[in-house]
């Protein structure tokens, strides 16, 4: 027995006829894939299969019986078609296979490959069967194509590797940025681009991610073949397959060195100082936030090293500010050099620099103990002598440190704690460290509520104006000074020895002054009309500050003038530390009340260390033998001496002179046998309220 062939077998051997072209029928009816239609030569529609209903959206029974032409050939093809047609039906000959696009019920064209045939059977009309396969998918898959090709060689660098790994293209854009041809790259893996920068975990991390979302992108610090190190966004996507096996990666990359570089300049200026390029005031504080933050969670202890280099304004003044910032570069570097990595050193401007230490020992008095360490090390550092230009220069710093966590430190307080440190440290003779401890602090709040008491004090009208008396050699009195009391509500009348320094920081004593000058000139002008009173002098104090600002000179002789008070009668006291300030603007303005009549007296003479050349050019009245040589005349030679050379010195300059703070009748003989006849103290009276003093001038004779 011979094997049937396979085909035969399939078949079923030789089915009779009818089996056969049934089978057939079928076959034509279904075939998904290929369009069948049958035309009589008129264009008669005689078979339209399945897929003639998918292609031209006709069902077989709109299309069977109607004409070719009117179905699914367009207008302008129509004269060639039916030539075509004619032709083949004539003839027999075939027309080529070829591309054609017909016409859809919808009236879109439909791109087919078209095969014809003409099919004769004895005793029937021939029928032309023509057979189109739909090319739209594949159009539409050859266009997709042609987009990838075109996508593939843009801007950014690209490469494609199977699913190992290995690279299979890159296009042209990698090979630029890059430096690698196609070539040295296919087959290689991405690897060739290592910088070294990226650790394990980065990677792992990297490929944890397009495992589980199928993509991963972000910074990649990559190698050039010229070993350029760049910064490269990368986008790394997984192809799968229709199981859902990835097959390909495709990796993007586009250099952003650029980009980063800008980025990295401007957090450079937000950040830095551009003298010293340390860090600045924002940078410190959002670390010192951190750190604080870190130190609770970890109960390790960190500082906080205020530190202010020492006289650094005369260095400026005297050798110029190039110097000066000469000065604090080389300071910002040697500080660098004394801190550890995890350490902070940053400039808060102008001198002021901030040291951060982190990580010391969770034993507080363990930790203050490295940082006074760490201070000490940087005080010896900064000593160490300076080369400015060609100047040689030997400077100082003063540290003031403070510790944290505190429960309740913010960072704000922090730094005003290292701050008021620091001005502890300077106190003490500078080039020293000192520490924050909460007494200071005490201190520090109680001056802050009574700078509130006092603002709220000017705006009720708390302070009252006392005179003290100043008498001549006979005990008669000549005028007196005017002294402010603060009418306190809960700590009765306050002495100004207690609030004029927290009301001269804060400012306050401008309002404040404007008040008394104010007060006292009334009281001048009201004394006018009595003969008592009319000859009295008013002696003012004026802070430094006050008489510092620009607008002081215009301010009494609109006071004086708007009170009319005479000018004559008022004598305004001074103190030496104004002299701190310029001497020329200070004489200048001196000179201008002088000229209205306005006289002064040099108040607390002899404690300040003014030059007697200052002295001299200053248009005084008076010198005020300070309180304190009083007070020991009988006990201390050298307060009389001073006394004495005061009064001299009174004596050659032409002013007058008066003691302050004659308490004994002996201190009063003492002074006036050394030529001084003029006297304040409580061996005459205290100061007093207004009408006390009225009282003792002949009782009552003033007006207010
Ligand atoms: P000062 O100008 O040296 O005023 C003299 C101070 O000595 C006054 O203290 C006065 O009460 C006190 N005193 C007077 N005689 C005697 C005495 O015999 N013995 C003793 N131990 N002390 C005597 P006060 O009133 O407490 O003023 C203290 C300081 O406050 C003043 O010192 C002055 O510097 C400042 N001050 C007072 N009023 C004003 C003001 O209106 N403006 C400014 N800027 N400062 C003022
Ligand atoms: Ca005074
Ligand atoms: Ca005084």
């Amino acid at each position: 027995m011979t094997e049937k062939p396979a085909s035969q077998a399939f078949w079923g051997g030789n089915p009779p006829r009818a089996v056969s072209e049934a089978r057939f029928q079928k076959l034509f009816d279904e075939a998904d894939a290929m369009s069948i239609q049958g035309y009589l030569p008129d264009g008669e529609v005689v078979y339209w299969n399945r897929a003639s209903e998918h292609i031209y959206g006709y069902t077989a029974d709109e299309a069977l019986g109607r004409n070719l032409f009117d179905l699914i050939i367009p207008t302008d093809m129509r004269p060639d078609v039916e030539a075509a047609v004619r032709l083949m039906f004539e003839t027999g000959q075939g027309i080529l296979p070829g591309r054609l696009e017909l016409k859809h019920k919808d009236g879109h064209r439909v791109p087919v490959y078209s095969n014809h045939t003409v099919v004769t059977v004895a005793g029937q009309s021939p029928v032309l069967f023509c057979m189109d396969t739909d090319m739209s998918a594949l159009d539409q898959a050859e266009a997709e194509l042609r987009i990838a090709a075109t996508a593939f060689e843009s801007q950014q660098g690209m490469l494609i590797t199977d699913a190992n790994g290995v690279i299979l293209r890159v296009n042209q854009a990698f090979t630029c940025c890059n430096g690698y041809s196609a070539e040295e790259s296919v087959g290689k893996t991405p690897r060739l681009l290592k910088s070294g920068r990226h650790s394990l975990e980065f990677y792992i991390e990297m490929w944890r991610s397009i495992i589980d979302t199928g993509a991963w992108h972000g910074e990649i610090w990559n190698k050039r073949q010229n070993g350029d190190i760049r910064a490269d966004w990368v986008t790394i996507t997984a192809v799968k397959d229709n199981k859902g096996d990835i097959t390909h990666y495709v990796g993007t990359q586009t250099d952003i060195t650029q980009r980063k570089e800008a980025e990295a300049r401007i957090l450079h200026l937000a950040f830095y100082d551009p003298l010293t390029r340390l860090p600045n005031r924002r940078l410190l504080l959002d670390r010192l936030q951190q750190a604080v933050a870190a130190s609770l969670r970890q109960q390790i202890a960190g500082a906080l090293l205020f530190i202010d280099i020492d006289h650094f304004k005369t260095l400026n003044d005297t050798l110029g500010h190039d110097v000066g910032d000469l000065l604090l570069q080389q300071v910002a570097e040697r500080l660098s050099a004394c801190i550890r990595e995890n350490d902070t050193a940053a400039r808060l401007g102008g001198d002021e620099f901030v040291v951060m230490l982190e990580y010391l020992s969770p034993n507080l008095q363990e930790a203050a103990g490295q940082a006074e360490a760490a201070g000490k090390k940087i005080l010896a550092s900064l000593s160490q002598p300076y080369k400015l230009r060609h100047h040689d220069y030997v400077g100082s710093v003063s540290i003031g440190v403070t510790m944290f966590p505190t429960l309740v430190s913010t960072t704000d307080e922090l730094m005003k704690q290292a701050d008021l440190a620091m001005y502890e440290a300077k106190a003490a003779g500078r080039n020293a460290l000192r520490f924050f401890d909460p007494e200071m602090q005490a201190a520090v709040s109680l001056r802050a509520e009574l700078v509130n008491g006092l603002r709220d004090a000017l705006r009720k009208q708390q302070f009252r104006l006392y005179y003290q008396p100043q008498v001549d050699r006979n005990g008669q009195i000549v005028g007196a000074e005017a002294l402010v009391r603060w009418d306190c509500p809960v700590h009765g009348m306050v002495s100004p020895a207690e609030f004029i320094p927290a009301a001269e920081d804060s400012g306050l004593i401008l309002p404040l002054g404007a008040w008394v000058l104010e007060t006292a000139c009334l009281q001048l002008a009201a004394w006018a009309n009595h003969p008592a009173a009319a000859k009295l002098t008013l002696a003012v104090n004026v802070s430094a500050c006050q008489f510092g600002r620009a607008d002081f000179v215009d301010q009494v002789i609109e006071i004086v003038s708007r009170t009319g008070a005479n000018p004559h009668r008022l004598k305004l006291e001074l103190t030496e530390s104004l002299l701190v300030e310029n001497v020329d603007e200070v004489i200048a303005k001196m000179t201008t009340l002088k000229a209205r009549g306005i006289g002064f007296s040099l108040d607390d003479f002899g404690t300040g260390y003014s030059s007697l050349a200052y002295l001299r050019r200053l248009p005084l009245d008076q010198l005020k033998i300070d309180q304190s040589f009083v007070r020991d005349l009988l006990i201390d030679p050298n307060s009389v001496a001073i006394a004495k050379t005061i009064i001299v010195l009174s004596q050659a300059m032409s002013l007058s002179v008066i003691a302050e703070g004659v308490e004994t009748e002996m201190q009063r003989v003492l002074l006036d046998s050394l030529g001084c006849h003029a006297f304040q103290g409580y061996l005459f009276s205290r100061p007093l309220p207004i009408e006390r003093l009225d009282r003792l001038l002949l009782g009552g004779v003033s007006g207010n």
